[in-house]
């Protein structure tokens, strides 16, 4: 659409505010995530003084709309206004920490300057979501299994990912190197797989196939809810770990 406004002097775009630094006396450095334009480090004059107006439309999980002006390490933003601020996700420690989730595992995943506005909308729907959930660890599985989809990693879960064979109603294995489900016979001797109970399995399924609205409706035990945040988060991890594995391990599933 504005492929090339990145090169003008002055451009505008919108933006979730990912993370962000201090740096020197009064500014910030942001991490953020737009749809044109994918991941971008930028910086914040002046932003830390008391009189700065741009300070609140730059705060974590911000969506805003921003100006900003070609620098020479970073761009600067020059004007930035609200367009949601997802307060209820600031006011309650638990959702802040599926925020800050959220946003560390979307950082994790994309690459600078790679635009990839499916994710940027998933990141949206998924604060919305989680305004209103009741039951924000079943949003978070929610929004993993998206992630994974659009990153192009959704675990395998219908055929055993070594011989094919559609997988039966019984305990089977995950692999995390396989990227999904082992049958028994090919799962027993894999040192890395863990076993998937038929239970997990199902609701696995149901979480990748089905609309959110579905989805949060689910009642599911304690036992499954573990279930399911160990899994994902032992595959996250393992695909993260891959890809870092060259650079310093960044602790994302710190919880
Ligand atoms: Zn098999």
């Amino acid at each position: 659409m504005r492929a090339n406004s990145h090169r003008e002097r002055v451009y505008r775009t919108r933006a979730i505010i990912l993370k962000r630094r201090e740096q020197g006396e009064a500014d910030r450095v942001i991490t953020i995530f737009t749809p044109e334009f994918g991941k971008r480090v930028i910086i914040a004059k002046g932003v830390r003084k008391p009189t700065s107006r741009k300070a609140g439309h730059l705060e974590p999980f911000t969506h805003a709309t921003l100006m900003l002006a070609r620098g020479k390490t970073w761009d600067i933003v020059t004007s930035a206004q609200t367009i949601s601020s997802f307060r209820a996700l600031r006011e309650d420690l638990d959702l802040t920490a599926y925020a800050y989730y959220f946003s560390e595992l979307l950082d994790a995943f994309v690459q600078e300057e790679d635009p990839h506005p499916e994710l940027y909308d998933l990141l949206l729907d998924a604060f919305h979501y989680l305004e209103q959930s009741p039951n924000p660890a079943l949003t978070a599985r929610w929004y993993e299994l998206s992630l994974l989809k659009l990153a192009g990693f959704s675990p395998q879960l219908f055929q055993c990912v070594r011989c094919g064979q559609h997988l039966q109603p019984e305990t089977n294995y995950f692999s995390l190197e396989h990227g999904g489900a082992l049958c028994p016979r090919h799962g027993e001797g894999e040192a890395e797989a863990q076993p998937l109970s038929l239970n997990a399995l199902k609701v696995l399924r149901y979480i990748q196939s089905q609309p959110y609205a579905h989805i949060i409706r689910l009642q599911l035990t304690p036992g499954t809810m573990r279930q399911l945040e160990k899994l994902l988060g032992d595959y996250l991890r393992f695909l993260l770990e891959r890809r870092l594995k060259s650079k310093t391990f960044i602790h994302l599933l710190r919880r």
